[in-house]
C-alpha cells in the first residue's frame, strides 16, 4: 500500500530516496481557506508544541477562519434575541 506521507523517488541508479511529505494545512471548514495561527508540523513535534500554539484561542478557533467565526457568532446571537 502507498503511504501518502512517503514518496518514493527512483534515480538512475539502484538508489532510492525517500521524501517526506508535510502534511495538509488545516482549513476553515466554511470557506475552505487556510487556517492562519494553527501549526502544520509532523504529529510527534506537533504533540509537544503548546496547546495555545495550535489553534487561536477562540470560539471556533481551529475550525473556522476569523471572517467565518464572526459571522456565526451573530447570527447565534441574533436567533437567540428573536
Ligand atoms: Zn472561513
Amino acid at each position: 500500500m502507498k503511504d501518502r506521507k512517503l514518496r518514493i523517488k527512483t534515480t538512475k541508479g539502484v538508489k532510492i530516496k525517500i521524501k517526506s511529505r508535510k502534511p495538509r494545512a488545516p482549513v476553515c471548514s466554511a470557506c475552505r481557506k487556510k487556517l492562519k495561527g494553527t501549526l502544520n508540523l509532523k504529529t510527534v513535534k506537533q504533540k509537544n508544541s503548546a496547546r495555545t500554539k495550535k489553534r487561536p484561542e477562540r470560539k471556533y478557533g481551529g475550525v473556522l477562519c476569523s471572517r467565518c467565526a464572526r459571522q456565526k457568532i451573530k447570527e447565534e446571537i441574533r436567533s437567540k434575541n428573536v
